[in-house]
């Protein structure tokens, strides 16, 4: 009888723990878990992105995947938080943040010094690079060259893309800035002929050439970044539990692995 009862305690516990696993898979259905978690979670932390940004984020069916995605999971397995994901404007992240509507934001998010004195940022997990899309036959060759006087660069709205031409090229009046919701809005004004070139962190570039034809990547940058996660200045706490599972993340091989799983090596 005795034993009778533990197995039935046993059985129950396996069947509890696969309710709680079933509960954290349907919960996950935004990011891919690279582990389950392990049971009851500390709560959800909601992280703010713009799933148009391959291969960091963007939407396969109607989920968002890529190397932002997995790296929150990574860390929300760690930290035994459930993670939800929403998909906003580039230009609403920081706002949020600020406002207490998401607890991070991961974009591809470069760390400048303007941002810092809205967010807090981790530690770097990646390098991104500005780089300059023309068409194959421009006349536009080098960085040097879009400030010869008279182009149009198309960039995404709030970008540090945009930033830096802003500030290089339509504040010195040696030209226009094209400013688009969307990355991929600025690739489809410079096929049409609507901009003379389009400045746009590299491996999103990369995925637009590639679907485009006749448009090739300048082999000068326009410029080298990091890219962190943002926090509220006001959550300390949260900064520091992220710091804490990036970096055992970064120094135990996880993070390269999953930067490796979308941008193979070349
Ligand atoms: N790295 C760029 C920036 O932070 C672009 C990011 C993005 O479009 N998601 O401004």
């Amino acid at each position: 009888m005795k034993s009778f009862k533990k197995i039935l305690a046993v059985l129950l516990a396996v069947l509890m723990t696969g309710a709680v696993f079933a509960a954290c898979t349907k919960a996950d259905n935004n990011a891919d878990t690279t582990e389950p978690s392990s049971n009851a979670t500390k709560g959800t932390l909601v992280m703010a992105t713009n799933a148009e940004f391959p291969p960091y984020e963007y939407f396969e069916d109607d989920k968002i995947v890529g190397i932002d995605a997995e790296v929150a999971q990574a860390i929300c397995d760690k930290l035994g938080y459930e993670l939800k994901i929403e998909h906003i404007e580039f230009d609403s992240i920081i706002p949020g943040i600020k406002g207490g509507k998401y607890d991070f934001g991961a974009a591809g998010m470069t760390v400048t010094e303007e941002r810092q004195k809205e967010v807090s940022f981790t530690t770097s997990y990646a390098t991104g690079i500005q780089s300059i899309i023309v068409k194959s036959d421009s006349d536009i060759k080098t960085a040097d060259d879009l400030f010869k006087g008279g182009l149009k660069i198309g960039v995404q709205k709030g970008t540090t893309g945009d930033l830096y031409c802003t500030w290089d090229i339509e504040d010195e009046k040696l030209g226009t800035v094209e400013r688009f919701a969307k990355g991929a809005d600025a690739v489809m004004a410079l096929t049409s002929g609507k901009v003379d070139a389009v400045v746009i962190d590299n491996q999103p570039a990369k995925v637009f050439v590639e679907k485009n034809e006749g448009l090739t990547i300048l082999d000068t940058e326009y410029a080298v970044e990091d890219y962190a996660i943002a926090v509220s200045k006001d959550n300390e706490a949260l900064l520091n539990e992220i710091n804490g599972a990036l970096e055992e993340l970064i120094a135990d091989g996880t993070i390269q692995k999953i930067i490796d799983k979308y941008i193979p090596a070349e």
